[in-house]
């Protein structure tokens, strides 16, 4: 939630008097909230404790509050309780990977053009656009609502168009140790990492291949939900 200028509060503006070359972490954990609409309480970053947390239901980012600008609201109970489950409490790895390895790894993924969904109306064949057509019983006639297009003279259908932009194929995955990883998650690392100036990153857990992965740079902690491993899938790249 923004802060309303109206009532900011003194202290605070103090306090996080953004210093030159000081970065807050806004727009770093904005990269982790949902779209979901039923999923409300995902839509915005929220506050346990000492941190501020952010998930779309699939990867989840923690840092410190202290990091951000903006105002956000404290979490309820059972939310606080199932994220508290989730988090790893044993870090019994310090996997490092180079963030220029990662990018290098995401750009070999190949590009495929990206489609979207359009309706797009035309005029109904069956009545030519006049929404009536001519019925006929026993010599008699008389013009009612088209049959096929209810009388509304046109009819829509759904098809795919190009964007004209190219994305990384979905198919393509990046593999860290024993689990499978979307290349989306790992580009949001690589976002980070340019915006925060890090050049590496920390695997701290990974119980199971099909476990979360908590991974931690600088003063952020990720945890990233890995995908289940088919054959059908393709690997960019394998960090061993
Ligand atoms: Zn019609």
């Amino acid at each position: 939630m923004k802060k309303d200028s109206k009532n900011t509060d003194k202290t605070k503006a103090i306090n996080y008097e953004p210093l030159l070359g000081k970065v807050f972490y806004d727009e770093i954990v904005k990269l982790f909230t949902s779209t979901d609409t039923y999923r409300e309480w995902m839509i915005e970053p929220f506050i346990i404790d000492d941190y501020v947390y952010a998930t779309d239901g699939h990867a989840l980012i923690k840092v410190p509050k202290k990091c951000v600008i903006n105002d956000y609201e404290p979490i309820k109970e059972s939310i606080r309780e199932s994220i508290a489950r989730i988090m790893p409490d044993k870090k019994q790895l310090k996997y490092t990977i180079k963030i220029a390895e990662l990018k290098e790894a995401i750009t070999s993924i190949p590009k495929i053009e990206e489609f979207r969904n359009v309706e797009s109306d035309y005029t109904c064949k069956e009545c030519e656009g006049n929404g009536e057509v001519e019925w006929e019983y026993e010599g008699y006639t008389d013009y009612f609502d088209c049959p096929v297009c209810n009388g509304d003279k046109k009819l829509s259908k759904n098809h795919v168009i190009k964007t004209g932009r190219k994305i990384y194929d979905k198919n393509h995955f990046i593999d860290i140790k024993k689990s499978r990883f979307k290349e989306k998650y790992l580009s949001k690392i690589v976002a980070i990492a340019n915006y925060i100036k890090s050049d590496s990153i920390i695997l701290l857990s990974q119980k199971e291949p099909n476990s979360m992965s908590l991974f931690s740079m600088n003063d952020i902690e990720i945890l990233i939900m890995p995908i289940n491993q088919t054959d059908e899938q393709s690997v960019a790249k394998h960090f061993a």
